[in-house]
């Protein structure tokens, strides 16, 4: 059996909507078992080691905004390589136009590198990225529990397409406003919590 580490990231932990329909496919664990599962508020430097290999693209400063902004939902899971295949084949491509259609990231994601879920992409990864965040998490307990159903609308193909708009300057105002609106609409997050939401989702649209 392989360690996996799967963290809901802010766009899929505060949408939720879009955390209830991830955890209805997760919590099915159909080749998988979910070991752990809490509420987590990861340090920049972890992240920073985390994505290592990311480290000077240009995105990276953002990617390291998005991830640190709010607590998110981080998990250890079991599966044998052909389980987490098969988990890695369900949540989709990482590239938005790529993302198979009926996976998760088409169904969830908004854009680019809002992509809602991390999942390790092999056994050796899981193994080096489990063997990290255990120095600040203890990854043996099911602490946090999440919903399969939502009262909250999803609101992604209307983002997606408003965030379209907005990373190719077109109406970049009113398609930024409407998107605040239907963000905001999305989850319960307030104040400084729903700006921090909200200046994660526009960072990745520059
Ligand atoms: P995956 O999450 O599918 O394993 P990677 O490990 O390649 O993908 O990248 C880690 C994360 O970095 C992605 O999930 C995404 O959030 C972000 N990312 C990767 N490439 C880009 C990009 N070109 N633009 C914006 N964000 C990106
Ligand atoms: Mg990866």
């Amino acid at each position: 059996m392989a360690d996996a580490l799967v963290i809901f990231k802010p766009d899929s932990a505060y949408r939720l909507a879009a955390r209830a329909g991830i955890w209805g496919w997760l919590s099915s664990e159909r080749e998988w078992r979910i070991e752990s599962l809490e509420w987590f508020q990861p340090s920049k430097q972890l992240i920073e080691d985390h994505y290592d290999f990311l480290q000077g693209r240009p995105f990276f400063p953002w990617l390291v905004d998005f991830m640190t902004a709010l607590p998110v939902v981080v998990g250890r899971i079991t599966a044998d390589p052909q389980g987490l295949g098969l988990m890695r084949y369900d949540l989709g491509e990482t590239q938005i136009a790529k993302s198979r259609p009926g996976s998760l990231r088409e169904r969830y994601r908004i854009y680019g590198g809002l992509n809602c879920l991390h999942l390790s992409d092999a056994p050796e990864a899981g193994a080096a990225e489990v063997k990290r965040w255990s120095e600040f998490l203890q990854l043996d307990q099911l602490k946090a529990r999440l919903d399969d159903s939502s009262e909250k609308p999803d609101h992604t193909y209307h983002l997606r397409s408003l965030a379209t708009q907005v990373a190719s300057g077109i109406h970049v105002d009113s398609a930024s406003k409407m998107m605040r609106e239907l963000i905001a609409e999305e989850t319960d997050l307030e104040g400084e919590k729903l700006e921090a939401l909200w200046r994660i989702t526009l960072g990745a649209l520059s």
